[in-house]
C-alpha cells in the first residue's frame, strides 16, 4: 500500500476545537461598524450565515456556503471601504485565540513530508484564502502545505466528492493513495470513504447536534487519532 498524500481538514483538527460564540463574532463586527445599531445587524449576520450553513448541511456539500463577503453585500455593505475593513479586522481579531495551530500540527506535517507525502488542506470555510494564509503563516504551517482547497472560493463542500476530487488533482495523487484526517464524521471521513480515501477521525470537537445528521452510527474511520501527532505512527502502518 502506498501513501503519496495526507489532506487535513483545517478547524478542530490542525486547530483544537473552541465553542464559538457565533453571535459575539458578528458582534465584533457590527459594534466597530455600526455601534448604534450594532445588535440588530449582527443579527442579520448571523442569521444570514447561518441559513446559508444550513444550506450547505441539507444539500449534502452540492452548494457550499459561499464566501464571507457575500454576507456583507447582503447587506448593503462597501467591501472596500475604510468602515468596513476596519470592522472586519475586529472581526478576525475575535477570531485570532481560536485559530491557533495544534502544538502539534506542525511536526506532523513535517514528518509526513519527510516520509515524500505531499501535504493538503480541505476546508469548509467562508473565510477566503487569504485569512486562512495569514494564520499559516502566523503558525509556521505554510510551508509544510501543498496545496489547499478553500470551499468559499468553489460551488461544492464537503462531504461532496467534488470537494475532494479538487484537493486530490491539485497534489496530483489518487484517492486510493491518500489519506484525510478530519474531526467530523460526516463531512470528513465519510465524504472521503466514499471518494476511496482513507480518513482518520480526530474525535474531540464538540460539534452542535444541529450540525450532525442522523446516521453517523454507521460511519467508521479507517483509524483514530487521538492526538495530531498519531497520524504520523498510522501512515506508517499503512506505507
Ligand atoms: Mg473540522
Amino acid at each position: 500500500m502506498t501513501v503519496r498524500a495526507v489532506v487535513f481538514d483545517w478547524g478542530g483538527t490542525l486547530t483544537p476545537w473552541h465553542d464559538i460564540d457565533l453571535y459575539a463574532q458578528w458582534y465584533a463586527y457590527a459594534v466597530e461598524y455600526d455601534p448604534v445599531n450594532a445588535s440588530a445587524l449582527a443579527h442579520r449576520l448571523l442569521a444570514n450565515e447561518n441559513a446559508r450553513w444550513s444550506q450547505q448541511r441539507d444539500t449534502a456539500g452540492a452548494c457550499s456556503a459561499g464566501a464571507l463577503d457575500q454576507l456583507f453585500l447582503d447587506e448593503g455593505i462597501d467591501v472596500n471601504a475604510a468602515r468596513h475593513l476596519g470592522a472586519l479586522s475586529a472581526y478576525l481579531d475575535f477570531w485570532a485565540p481560536h485559530t491557533q495551530a495544534d502544538p502539534d500540527a506542525a511536526p506532523t506535517l513535517a514528518a509526513l513530508r519527510g516520509r515524500g507525502c505531499r501535504v493538503g488542506v480541505l476546508s469548509n470555510t467562508m473565510w477566503p484564502r487569504a485569512h486562512h494564509e495569514e494564520v499559516f503563516a502566523r503558525d509556521d504551517l505554510d510551508e509544510l502545505i501543498d496545496a489547499a482547497v478553500y470551499t468559499s472560493e468553489i460551488p461544492v463542500a464537503k462531504p461532496h466528492a467534488s470537494a475532494f476530487t479538487l484537493v486530490l488533482d491539485q497534489l496530483g495523487v489518487t484517492a486510493s493513495e491518500t489519506v484525510f484526517v478530519g474531526d467530523r464524521l460526516w463531512d470528513d471521513i465519510d465524504g472521503a470513504q466514499r471518494v476511496g480515501m482513507r480518513a482518520v477521525w480526530v474525535p474531540h470537537s464538540a460539534i452542535p447536534t444541529d450540525q450532525v445528521p442522523a446516521g453517523l452510527d454507521e460511519v467508521t474511520p479507517d483509524a483514530v487519532a487521538h492526538r495530531l501527532l498519531d497520524v504520523v505512527t498510522i501512515v506508517d502502518g499503512w506505507r
